[in-house]
């Protein structure tokens, strides 16, 4: 049995960066104490920092990087893009599925995330007939979890129609589709499944306000735990506002605001597109703006005001969403380009003069996302889980760094590859860089793909 005790030359703890740091991790993988200026435990080279969740991901879109970077005929948009995931979500079943999540998860870890918010929409066979086991996929995203050791919060997305105001779903989502009654009955079977699990947490996605009506989810609500977190996506694109409005008068972010009470069970996945007046009520409630900014910028979706939201007390996470990229630092980055870009100014989201803007980020997106995500995670401390990741000193864009000048250097430039090691509930999933099961993952996930694309 490994050692429970961890010691890190550095690790960044609420109080700030301290050396010689060392962590006692309990038989259920939450941390019992957190001693600096000590000794003792097992040393991992680097900087230890709070692992980071990742509140928004579709496992199977993992299938589909690169595959949609070829100009159409006509005007490319999400909604071309969408059709190229539903051809490959039409084909998936339940082994490619779980390979392809496991493989995901792996890089997740590599890269620096412990927990995966699966936003997990596939629910039936290709011809729409449910499985056997109704909630056959969604528990293969829980299997894949557990072999590639990351945390999980499931959450089951609620879909029913096409578009707004209860439209007939099309074809290509006839794989998503759920009553209220189907819905309730596959997220009981999850509910066994996540119970006594110390990695597991389950909530529900409405998938938007496109796919479930306000009277759809507040059934579904009524029927499941009062405190499970409930993630759907709005705003995302100005098609979707001007349906909206011109089915309801409504902006979405709006429409969600006048239908539910939301506070910090809610996460808001992109909100892109809100005025001053919805994004200040957004940041007021309380609830998570779950951001994707790298999948927001391949689908040229728009650019989140984040800078009004963070002013606003807002609360944000981050998520890799379709995969085009799998990795925190770039996500950060890209949302703190944004800004630049759209302001023309530098260290648009820096929380003041002197503050580092990588620091300020990564913490703002460590507290969003264990609050979207509700798993005990986002410090290294005592009645925390011990998700940790350490960082590479010696990588060449980190040498000669200390504190928020690595998170920086990370942020901006180093990227995944800086990442050394994972710890995920004092478990020691990658080591100088490779995932303990990376190589069986990795080959069956090849051999999923090669047969997919055939
Ligand atoms: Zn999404």
């Amino acid at each position: 049995m490994e050692s429970r005790k961890f010691h890190f030359a550095q690790a960044l703890l609420p109080e700030g960066w301290a050396k010689d740091v060392s962590v006692a991790v309990g038989a259920n993988g939450m941390i019992q104490s957190v001693t600096a200026n000590g000794r003792g435990g097992r040393k991992i080279m680097g900087a230890a920092i709070p692992a980071m969740p990742n509140v928004h991901s579709h496992a199977h879109q993992r299938l589909m990087q690169g595959l949609a970077e070829k100009a159409g005929p006509g005007a490319d948009s999400f909604w071309t893009w969408r059709e190229v995931m539903y051809g490959f979500a039409l084909r998936l079943g339940p082994d490619d599925l779980e390979a392809v999540a496991a493989q995901l998860y792996v890089e997740m870890l590599k890269a620096g995330f412990s927990v995966a918010g699966e936003f997990q929409y596939l629910h039936h066979q290709p011809d729409g007939a449910p499985y056997d086991e109704p909630a056959e996929l969604s528990l293969r995203c829980l299997s894949a979890a557990e072999q590639a050791g990351i945390a999980i919060t499931l959450l089951p997305t609620l879909y029913a129609h096409g578009g707004f105001g209860g439209q007939p779903p099309v074809t290509g989502q006839r794989r998503f589709i759920h009553s209220a009654d189907s819905y309730l009955r596959m997220h009981e079977t999850l509910a066994k499944a996540c119970a006594t699990h110390p990695l597991r947490r389950l909530g529900i996605s409405p998938h938007s306000l496109r796919a479930v009506t306000p009277a759809l989810l507040q059934e579904v609500l009524n029927g499941i735990a009062p405190d499970a977190p409930v993630h759907i996506h709005v705003a995302e694109q100005v098609k979707e506002v001007e349906d909206c409005v011109s089915f309801s008068g409504l902006r979405p972010v709006e429409m969600l605001l006048e239908n539910f009470d939301l506070s910090p069970r809610w996460t808001a996945i992109h909100a892109t597109h809100m005025t001053a007046r919805e994004t200040q009520r957004l940041a007021a409630s309380g609830a998570v703006a779950g951001l994707c900014p790298t999948t927001e910028a391949n689908l040229g979706d728009g650019i989140f005001p984040a800078t009004d939201h963070l002013k606003e007390g807002g609360a944000i996470a981050i998520g890799s969403d379709s995969h085009i990229t799998v990795s925190p630092s770039e996500d950060l980055r890209m949302l703190e380009y944004s800004q630049r870009l759209r302001d023309r100014t530098r260290n648009a989201l820096a929380s003041g003069p002197g503050a580092s803007t990588g620091r300020t980020l990564y913490a703002a997106a460590l507290k969003g996302g264990a609050t979207s995500m509700t798993q005990p995670v986002g410090a290294i401390a005592r009645g925390h889980r011990a998700d940790i990741a350490v960082l590479d000193t010696e990588h060449p864009s980190l040498i000669g760094r200390s504190e928020d000048q690595l998170l920086d250097s990370w942020i901006f430039s180093a990227g995944n590859p800086a990442v050394a090691h994972m710890l995920v509930g004092g478990e020691h999933v990658v080591k100088n860089g490779r995932h303990i099961r990376e190589d069986d993952i990795e080959t069956r996930f090849r051999n999923t793909v090669r047969r997919l694309m055939t």
